[in-house]
């Protein structure tokens, strides 16, 4: 290896654009990390409120009155988490009726949450129908049966799996085959399953084509695609439509080289999306929907295990952790990612350290899956020091198979204002 070609770190990097890291300390919240700690004990989620806020109301800002914001509660669907966004003015969308009944606790209107998922039950259709609900992401047939069966008035939306578009790249716009919604070449055949439905109010269409863009103009395309989806489904059923969601997907960074989602990009294209709905009459009054969850949740939250043992085996430095992929699966490279790449990390309170030792950090598990950064470059560690894992608030603690080894829950600690609170489990 050249010498240039060393383990680097890019969790430092990272910690600076988006807490205060002036001193040898990460602050969380207002507050050391290793200060909250000391009172909750490890291994934890920290989650900064002013960093979650801060992310609201920058996509705000860039929606620019284009579109309303509704909190994807699978991210993180702690009721304080929701409840923040809520009061920053998101609805909730929702897959579950658990993420419904979290979505009420958290004090989210009825008329506020849409519900989409590929396999919604009759019980939960129910529970949601009668308890109130703004508006059901129809998938499939048998779903019209049984809001049919209900038998009470419901907003519905059409969900779409868009086909591939060449702007925007067919591995991000969908075009697979997949479970969910109705793929979109079938739209003049699905639009006549409602023809008989009495008490399902198709009101709109909601398109949702992958997670994870980092690319502005990628996302722009996708949202431009929706939008002449809404154009011509109102057409065929020749009336205005009430709503167009555009579905999630908003990325962020989590590896080295990767840039955040340009927001500025985003809303210089605002216009000419508001101009799109301008040139359709039926579509120029609908409500439009963005439902993002790893982009609101996910750069105000840290994961902080503490160092339970250092050990070296046939030339590797491990770092034995007290925390691993039972509460942060995604951090362990095995929630989906094909290439294992490293989450950044930083030791939270030794943030001027030299960065002198290359390791590989492991948890507690007894699989070597358990492994939550390869061959990175950290301060030299030992027994009782910190680590945080960036980027850790959405699909963290409840994407993780925390019953695995039997090891207790993380604590869920919500930090503002140099106040903490621990908000879950
Ligand atoms: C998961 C999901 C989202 C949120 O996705 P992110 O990538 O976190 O923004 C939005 N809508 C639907 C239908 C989803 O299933």
């Amino acid at each position: 290896m050249a010498p240039t070609d060393k383990p680097q770190s890019h969790g430092p990097a990272f910690a600076a654009a988006l807490f205060d890291t002036s001193e040898n300390d990460l602050m969380i919240g207002g507050l050391p990390v290793r200060d909250i700690v000391a009172g909750t004990g490890t291994p934890c989620f920290l989650y900064d409120a002013a960093a979650m806020r801060r992310a609201y109301r920058d996509l705000e800002t860039a929606l620019g009155g284009f579109a309303d914001i509704y909190y994807s509660v699978k991210a993180n669907p702690l009721p304080a988490i929701v409840s923040l966004f809520r009061q920053e003015g998101a609805g909730a969308e929702i897959a579950s009726v658990g993420e419904y009944r979290a979505a009420i606790r958290a004090g989210v209107a009825a008329q506020n949450i849409i519900f989409a998922g590929p396999g919604k039950g009759m019980a939960e259709l129910r529970e949601v129908i009668e308890g109130g609900i703004g508006e059901i992401h129809i998938e499939s047939a048998e779903e019209i049966t049984r809001i049919e069966a209900i038998g009470k008035p419901v907003k519905a939306s059409i969900r779409i799996n868009p086909v591939p578009d060449a702007q925007a790249g067919a591995m991000r716009m969908g075009g697979k085959a997949t479970a969910f919604g109705f793929d979109e070449e079938e739209l003049e055949n699905v639009l006549p399953l409602f023809k008989d439905a009495r008490y399902i109010d198709l009101v709109g269409v909601h398109i949702y084509g992958g997670t994870q863009i980092l690319d502005a103009d990628m996302l722009v395309s996708q949202w431009r695609h929706g939008i002449s989806l809404a154009a011509r489904m109102a057409e065929m059923l020749g009336r205005p439509l009430e709503t167009i969601d555009l579905g999630g997907g908003l990325g962020i960074p989590y590896f080295a080289g990767e840039t955040p989602l340009d927001l500025e990009k985003v809303s210089a294209a605002i216009p000419d999306l508001k101009a799109l709905l301008k040139a359709h009459p039926l579509i120029t009054d609908a409500h439009v929907i963005v439902e993002p969850g790893r982009f609101l949740a996910g750069p105000g939250g840290v994961y902080v295990a503490e160092v339970n043992s250092v050990k070296t085996s046939r030339g590797t430095t491990f770092v034995v952790m007290d925390g691993g992929m039972h509460h942060h699966l995604a951090a362990s490279g095995n929630l989906g990612q094909i290439v294992k790449r490293n989450y950044p990390i930083v030791a939270p309170a030794m943030m001027l350290a030299e960065h002198e030792e290359t390791a590989t950090i492991v948890g507690p598990l007894c699989t070597p899956l358990d492994t939550l950064a390869r061959n990175t470059a950290l301060p030299k560690l030992k027994a009782g020091d910190l680590l945080a894992i960036l980027q850790s608030g959405a699909y963290g603690a409840s994407a993780s198979p925390a019953g695995f080894l039997s090891h207790a829950a993380a604590k869920e600690v919500l930090v503002e204002n140099g106040v903490f609170e621990v908000i879950g489990r």
